[in-house]
Formats: structure tokens, C-alpha cells, sequence
């Protein structure tokens, strides 16, 4: 809720000059049980530090975060820990996240014995039979981070977050590293996983394709912004904010018919910086529609139904 993450820049000889980066803006979006949010938006527009500062492995500036109807937002480290069982995250890059010096039994052994899940042989078996859930062998178990391929070290990341039986799972670009032919096959893992263990998502792409099938909600942020929230299914037939219709008209249409007659919106030019955003509107440097009032106030939320919402003045009657 009214989430915002700025982070503080110092500049001068003295760093007395001080300017803040806001990363993540005044955003509130909700994530029911069992459900995946996707949260997709080009890199930079503050996805990731929305996700790290959920899971408060960076400090929020202000807002709430309601875990289960807790606020978590002002708790220190020790009263996180019970949290931080219930909460993981698998994240974007499998070799740096990864490390090289320990076996893969010693990195999923090690979140188990944070938590004092269990020890010795049941901790043993916990471990293979996490591998194996992943599709890797038990006898993995002793191997190194390098003798595996890219995909299968996400699966080592997936096991590793799901060793302490968590409940959310921030999966931050899980895909994105991997080659297109293991994509699918980790999404469809993820999936599954959900259903057995009752898992909630929130998973963050920085395109639409790819959490399309996964999500069953989906938030587009822009520069520290979301600018939209809606049922992937609704977002995807009709998009209301002009980013995300540019995002979507960006998707490669595969039946070369359509593809003819999609009108293609380009988005030009690169997301500004967040250290000097632009007034009102933060997307009207690059919005076709941009009007006078874009400039001057920033867009409320409007919702459009079925929890459909998007920030923007064509729809602020
Ligand atoms: Fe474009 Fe204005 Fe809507 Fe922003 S508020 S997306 S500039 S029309
Ligand atoms: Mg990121």
C-alpha cells in the first residue's frame, strides 16, 4: 500500500548535495492466496525494488506492507525472521546468485538450517527430494554451481527457495537469462509447483508474452509508477493505458495475416530518469496521446471495472 522506495543519491565534494532516485513511487497493488501477479514494465521502471522491498531486503522509505494482514514495513531483522520462511525469491540471474564454492546440497542445506526446518539424514532427504521435484538427480546433491547449465541452476534457485516451504515467492525475471527452449519448460514447472504446494506469485518480466500464461492478474509499472492493474486476460483483450497497448503492440504476432493488420505502436526513445522524472505524466515524453493537463497533474486512478485500474487523464472524466 502507497508503497515508495527512493534511494538516496549524494553528489558534490562532500556529498552535500543529495537527490533521491524514486525507484518505486506511492504504488498499492494486492496479491490474493494462491494467485500469480505478473508485474512486467521495462527495465528500469522499478519492478525489482518493489519486489526486494517486499520480500524488506531493502528498507522501505514509506508505506505499508501487508502480509497476511501484518504490517512487516517497520519490522527489524529479528522480527522478520518468521517471515522470512514464509516469504522467498528466485532470482533473475542463476550463476551470480549461486555460490560457486558450495556443493548445491550446501545451498539448499543452508536455508533449511536457518530455519531449523530439520538436520542429518532428514535433511538429506529433504534435499533429494527437492532435486529430483525439480527434475534434477539426488546425486547432484555433491556437485558444484558450474557443472550445471543455466537452466538447470534456476531449478537448483526454485529449490533452494521452496526448501523452507514458503507461501510467496517473488520469482524476479526467473526466465529471462535462460535460452528460449528451457523458458517454457521452467514456467511450466513453476506452475506446477504452485499447485501442489499452494504457492502465491508474484512474478516480474520484463515483457508481456512471458507472463501471459502464468498470470492470473497483471501490473505494468513505468518509472516507479503502475500505470496499470487488471486480469490477464481483460489486459490483454483491452489495454487501456497507452504503455501498456505499446508493450503488447510489441509482442511478434505469429499468424502473419494478423500480423499485417496489428497496428504497431513504437515506443521511442528510452524511459527517462528516474532522478528527474517529468511532471504529471511520467509517460507523456513518450505517450502519443499526451495532452496539456498530462504535463501539469499527475493521472489519478480510474477503475474501469472488475478491478480493472489505470492511471491516465483520457480516462479521468
Ligand atoms: Fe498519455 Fe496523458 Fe495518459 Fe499519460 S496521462 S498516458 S501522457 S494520455
Ligand atoms: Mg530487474
Amino acid at each position: 500500500m502507497n508503497l515508495k522506495k527512493y534511494f538516496t543519491k549524494k553528489s558534490g565534494l562532500w556529498g552535500q548535495n543529495e537527490s533521491h532516485v524514486k525507484a518505486v513511487d506511492d504504488v498499492s497493488f494486492s496479491i490474493k492466496r494462491g494467485e500469480t501477479l505478473g508485474l512486467v514494465g521495462e527495465s528500469g521502471c522499478g519492478k525489482s525494488t518493489t519486489g526486494r522491498t517486499l520480500m524488506k531486503l531493502y528498507e522501505p522509505t514509506a508505506g505499508q506492507i501487508l502480509f497476511d494482514g501484518v504490517d512487516i514495513a517497520p519490522f527489524k531483522e529479528k522480527e522478520m525472521m518468521p517471515y522470512r520462511k514464509r516469504m522467498q525469491m528466485v532470482f533473475q540471474d542463476p550463476y551470480a546468485s549461486l555460490n560457486s564454492r558450495m556443493t548445491i546440497a550446501d545451498i539448499i542445506g543452508e536455508a533449511i538450517d536457518t530455519h531449523h526446518i530439520a538436520k542429518g539424514t532428514e535433511k538429506n532427504e529433504i534435499i533429494h527430494g527437492l532435486l529430483e521435484r525439480v527434475g534434477l538427480m539426488k546425486d547432484h546433491a555433491s556437485r558444484y554451481p558450474h557443472e550445471f547449465s543455466g537452466g538447470q541452476r534456476q531449478r537448483i534457485g526454485i529449490a533452494r527457495a521452496l526448501a523452507v516451504q514458503p507461501e510467496f515467492v517473488i520469482c524476479d525475471e526467473p526466465i529471462s537469462a535462460l535460452d528460449v527452449s528451457i523458458q517454457a519448460q521452467v514456467v511450466n514447472m513453476l506452475e506446477d509447483l504452485q499447485e501442489e504446494m499452494g504457492l502465491t506469485y508474484l512474478f516480474i518480466a520484463h515483457d508481456l508474452s512471458m507472463v501471459k500464461h502464468i498470470s492470473n492478474r497483471i501490473g505494468v509499472m513505468y518509472l516507479g509508477k503502475m500505470v496499470e492493474i487488471g486480469e490477464s486476460d481483460e489486459l490483454y483483450a483491452n489495454p487501456a493505458h497507452p504503455y501498456t497497448k505499446a508493450l503488447l503492440s510489441a509482442i511478434p504476432i505469429p499468424d502473419p495475416i494478423k500480423a499485417k493488420t496489428q497496428s504497431r505502436i513504437l515506443l521511442e526513445g528510452d524511459v527517462p530518469s528516474p532522478l528527474n522524472p517529468p511532471s504529471g505524466c511520467r509517460f507523456r515524453t513518450r505517450c502519443g496521446y499526451c495532452m496539456k493537463v498530462c504535463a501539469e497533474i499527475e493521472p489519478p486512478v480510474t477503475d474501469l471495472g472488475n478491478g480493472h485500474q489505470v492511471a491516465c487523464h483520457l480516462y479521468n472524466q
